[in-house]
C-alpha cells in the first residue's frame, strides 16, 4: 500500500508514522528526518538545507524530489511506503503522482490552535529520539534514558509561526488536490496518540474492503 500521511506540523504524523509502518509493514519514509540525519551529519546535502530547516522554510522543490525519487527506488520499498512530510507541494505532488501513483493521502486533522501549544513545547531527545511534551514531564530530561533533552530548533516559536504560515500557504491547497483525486481518507487528529492510532487503522481497513 502506498500511503501519504497529510497534516499541519505538530498534528501527530511522525508518531503515528512509526506505528503505522511498524503494522502495515512498510517503510516509513520521513523527508524531515533525512534532512536532519544530513544536517547532524554535517554531509553536503546537511550544510544545502540547514538554513531551510533553520527557518521553517521549504528546501526547493527539485532538491527534495531527487532525494525522494531515490529513496523510493529502493528495494524496501518495493512492496508500498508510507510518506510523511512529503509531498509539500503541488509540484511535489504531481511530480509524486506521475512517477509512482499513490493509493491514500491520510490526513491528520487537527485545530490550528492545538498545534503552537504541541509544537512549542516539544522536546527532543537526542539519545533515543524520543519526542516528549514540556506539560507532562517533571523537568527537562527524557524519561526513557534520562539525556537531557532539546528543543529542535525549528519548534523555536517564531519558526513555529513560519511553518504553520508555510503549511497553510503550499501544504494545505494538497487536501483538496488529494479530495478531487478521491484518494483523501480524514481523521480527527484531536485526540489521544491512541485514538488517533485507531482511526487511522480503522479508515485504512475501510478503505482497502
Ligand atoms: P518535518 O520534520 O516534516 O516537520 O520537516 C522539517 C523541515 O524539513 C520542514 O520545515 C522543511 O524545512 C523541511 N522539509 C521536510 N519535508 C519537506 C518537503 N517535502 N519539501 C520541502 N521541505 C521539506
Amino acid at each position: 500500500m502506498k500511503i501519504i500521511l497529510l497534516g499541519a506540523p505538530g498534528a501527530g504524523k511522525g508518531t503515528q508514522a512509526v506505528e503505522l509502518s511498524r503494522r502495515l509493514q512498510i517503510p516509513h519514509i520521513s523527508t524531515g528526518d533525512i534532512f536532519r540525519h544530513n544536517i547532524r551529519n554535517a554531509t553536503p546535502l546537511g550544510q544545502q538545507v540547514k538554513e531551510y530547516l533553520d527557518s521553517g522554510r521549504l528546501v526547493p522543490d527539485e532538491l527534495t524530489l531527487s532525494i525522494v525519487t531515490k529513496r523510493l527506488a529502493e528495494q524496501d520499498c518495493q512492496n508500498g511506503f508510507l510518506l510523511d512530510g512529503f509531498p509539500r507541494t503541488l509540484v511535489q505532488a504531481n511530480a509524486l503522482e506521475a512517477a509512482l501513483p499513490t493509493d491514500v493521502a491520510l490526513l491528520l486533522d487537527i485545530d490550528q490552535e492545538i498545534l503552537i501549544d504541541r509544537l512549542s513545547g516539544r522536546l527532543f531527545c537526542p539519545a533515543c529520539k524520543g519526542t516528549f511534551h514540556r506539560s507532562r514531564l517533571p523537568g527537562e530530561t527524557c524519561p526513557e534514558c534520562s539525556a537531557a533533552l532539546t528543543q529542535r530548533e525549528d519548534d523555536k516559536p517564531a519558526t513555529v509561526r513560519n511553518r504553520l504560515e508555510v503549511y497553510n500557504a503550499q501544504t494545505a491547497p494538497l487536501i483538496a488536490y488529494y479530495q478531487q483525486a478521491g484518494k483523501l481518507l480524514k481523521v480527527n487528529a484531536n485526540q489521544s496518540v491512541e485514538e488517533v492510532l485507531s482511526a487511522c487503522l480503522q479508515a485504512l481497513a475501510a478503505w482497502s474492503t
